[in-house]
């Protein structure tokens, strides 16, 4: 038994930890091959994916990363309070970058704050931060022409911040304003303090950094399409996982993930001793219905069936189709009571959806339900639960039947076969 700390029992393994094991990763190809490309089902496949490339959780993240900025400026300012401690920089000045922070900060929290970001494509607003700092950068060099000597590096540093979310060209029109406002900044000294040699330093700064600044963007131009190249591929490794763990016909869990997630289910209950339960759900005479219908409508009645009972469990419930019409529901953290109780509402829903006319009072569902008794395998658990839906089968079909918990080593189990039996077997 692995050693998880309380914390972690409670709180972090609510999902199955494993990524998918699936050898069979699905293509943007197969999936739009995929005939139930346009069910509700395939929909959450969909809205997932567009959800990933609008990039909500990169814009969620967006309003945290911003601070980002904020601990450039305090950097800049921790080397100003510097140069003033050494009697370089007046107090004026650093009262003026104060303001400027006090300014700068709190305005771009609140157009985070105030959702502004959401209208722009860059939702980090890392060239108007980037506009922002240049300026400030400006404003003090003009105050105090000794910060020259960090004009530079934090030119540098405005760049660098902003290389990610601004293309190569938005970040050279970026450094000619730069460029554009140091040069107003040197003919501003000049003009009210007439230093020939002040200027002469300042030119040649000026130059330094109009040489440089493009070079540097023209080089991190290789890593901004570095960082595209991985950033795509991380994406579509992320889709290729969560399709592996899905049903390609009806778009819940499949059946590798439903039964790993039974196991880690089980080690949990183990673990930590919660209540454990598990419905087997099958269609009854599916057969039927696939002979009248066609198969094709049969799978239409499979993805109806799906996502009816995905609309009757909880967040936390694990629903997966454990091949052909039958179906797994596992409910972490569960009683028996509760489960028979969502069991049941399935059953009660699929009996009553507006089904097509031809299907009318046609469709049900046979459930076996039962809890988890600590210690047992999971071939034990699971077969209590198939033992219970046959018996829902027996007793006529469209019914659930609960298989109370026993203790250990009770005869009513039938004979068991192996856990590779059991993760091996294709359901009928
Ligand atoms: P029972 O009430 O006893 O469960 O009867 P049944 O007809 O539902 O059960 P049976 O096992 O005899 O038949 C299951 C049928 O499910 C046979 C098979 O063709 C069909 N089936 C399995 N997988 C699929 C599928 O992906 N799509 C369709 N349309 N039918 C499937
Ligand atoms: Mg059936
Ligand atoms: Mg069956």
């Amino acid at each position: 038994m692995g050693a998880t700390s309380p914390l972690a029992t409670l709180f972090g393994r609510k999902k199955p930890l494993f990524a998918n094991t699936d050898a069979f990763p699905l293509t943007d190809a197969i999936l739009e091959f995929d005939d139930s490309s346009d069910e509700p089902a395939a929909q959450r496949h969909l809205s997932r994916r567009e959800m990933d490339l609008a990039g909500q959780p990169r814009d969620r993240a967006a309003a945290r990363r911003w601070w980002v900025a904020s601990a450039l400026i305090a950097l800049y300012f921790l080397a100003l309070l510097g140069f003033h401690a050494l009697g370089m920089v007046q107090a004026r000045t650093v009262f003026v970058a104060l303001a400027l922070v006090a300014v700068g900060v709190p305005g771009f929290a609140l157009a985070f704050a105030l959702g502004l970001h959401h209208r722009a494509r860059d939702k980090q607003l890392k060239l108007p931060i980037a506009m922002v700092a240049s300026a400030s950068l400006l404003v003090l060099c003009y105050l105090d022409p000794i910060l020259q000597i960090l004009m530079a590096p934090f030119a540098f540093i405005v760049v660098a911040y902003a290389m990610y979310r601004v293309s190569g060209r938005a970040l050279m029109a970026l450094a000619g304003v730069l460029m554009g406002g140091y040069a107003l900044v040197i003919g501003l000294h000049h003009a009210e303090q007439g230093n020939e040699a002040l200027l002469r330093l300042e030119l040649a700064h000026w130059l330094s950094l109009a040489l440089a600044l493009p070079a540097f963007i023209l080089l991190i131009g290789k890593v901004q399409k570095l960082h595209r190249i991985l950033h795509r591929a991380s994406r579509k490794i992320r889709n290729i996982q969560e399709d592996a763990q899905r049903d390609t016909l009806v778009g819940c869990f499949n059946r590798r993930y439903t039964v790993a997630a039974l196991e880690e289910q089980k080690q949990l209950a183990d673990e930590s001793g919660i209540p454990l339960c598990l419905a087997v759900i099958d269609l009854d005479h599916f057969k039927r219905i696939n002979d009248e219908l066609g198969h094709l409508g049969g799978d239409e009645v499979l993805r109806t069936f799906s996502r009816v009972a995905q609309d009757n469990v909880r967040a936390g419930d694990i629903f997966g189709r454990y091949g052909g019409e039958e179906f797994l529901l596992i409910f972490p953290g569960t009683s028996l009571l509760p489960a028979l109780n969502t069991c049941e509402r399935i059953r009660a829903h699929v009996e009553s959806h507006a089904w097509p006319a031809a299907l009318q009072s046609r469709v049900s569902v046979s459930i076996g339900v039962t809890q988890y008794i600590l210690g047992e395998s999971v071939l034990e658990f699971f077969s209590r639960a198939d033992t219970a839906m046959y018996m829902a089968k027996e007793g006529g079909r469209n019914q659930v039947v609960v298989e109370e918990p026993v203790s250990k080593g009770d005869s009513s189990i039938a004979p068991l076969g192996t856990e590779k039996d059991f993760l091996g077997t294709p359901a009928p």
